[in-house]
């Protein structure tokens, strides 16, 4: 398996295909953006905690039953997957109110939801990722009934491995977002990322956020927070 050309690029990762045509390679960059790309900047070391993060992530994952694209870390920054026809639709689970929600509904940030919140956003950036339902979501013909009512299971379910590994290690999982894709005999798998870009963590004694809200709302100690993660989830702190 050879590395080839870049074939897509993101806000946050490089996708590269690779002598393999099931295959292709993630690179984690350190840039960090938010709020439509309207703020960036570069987070030393971000690019490989977060590969660390979310491969660990994804084998507790694939240890507990869930199929996933993770095939191998390849080095700090990269990891080989299986390739995937993203569903352009963002799932977002959420335990604790924050964020859009908060704003949304007028909910105070920190309350705790009596059972968890399933959104879906449209992965569009011309549109701005729109909040959408399932019935957007036949009409538009990005899963069917059958296929969302898998992703949904599957979301439910990560989030209870997640939640209780996390709960372990002092970490609330307040929301996170997962993206899933088709492999070609039409299997849905977890692909993307999951890590403190696209979850929010609060430390679950002092309510001290140890993911990407510290760049968006300029708190500081941004790339502190990604490593103290690392070393809550592994035990390991250092690269
Ligand atoms: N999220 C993400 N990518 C996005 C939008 C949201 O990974 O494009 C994650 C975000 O980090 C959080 C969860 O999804 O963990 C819910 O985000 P929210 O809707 O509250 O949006 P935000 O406040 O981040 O704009």
């Amino acid at each position: 398996m050879e590395k080839r050309e870049m074939i897509y690029e993101g806000k946050a990762k490089q996708i590269y295909s690779t002598s393999a045509n099931d295959q292709v390679i993630v690179h984690f960059k350190d840039d960090a953006t938010a709020f439509d790309g309207q703020k960036k900047d570069q987070i030393t070391g971000k690019g490989k905690i977060n590969n660390k993060i979310s491969n660990f992530f994804f084998k507790l994952l694939e240890d507990n039953g869930i199929k996933t694209h993770l095939i191998k870390e390849l080095s700090a920054n990269e990891v080989l997957v299986k390739k995937v026809g993203i569903i352009p639709v963002e799932v977002v689970m959420r335990n604790i109110v924050a964020g859009s929600l908060s704003k949304r509904l007028g909910i105070k940030e920190g309350e705790v939801l009596d059972k968890p919140v399933l959104e879906y956003y449209y992965k569009d950036d011309d549109l701005g990722d729109p909040l959408i339902n399932n019935s957007h979501i036949e009409v538009l013909k990005l899963a069917t009934e059958t296929d969302l009512e898998e992703i949904n299971k599957m979301t439910f379910k990560i989030n209870k491995i997640l939640k209780e590994f996390l709960r372990e290690r002092v970490i609330d999982l307040v929301d996170f977002k997962l993206e899933f894709g088709y492999l070609d005999d039409g299997e849905i798998i977890l692909a993307d990322e999951i890590s403190p870009d696209t979850c929010r963590f609060w430390d679950s004694n002092t309510r001290e956020k140890l993911d990407k809200d510290r760049f968006r709302r300029d708190l500081g100690d941004v790339e502190e927070a990604y490593q103290e993660m690392l070393k809550r989830i592994t035990g390991r702190g250092e690269l």
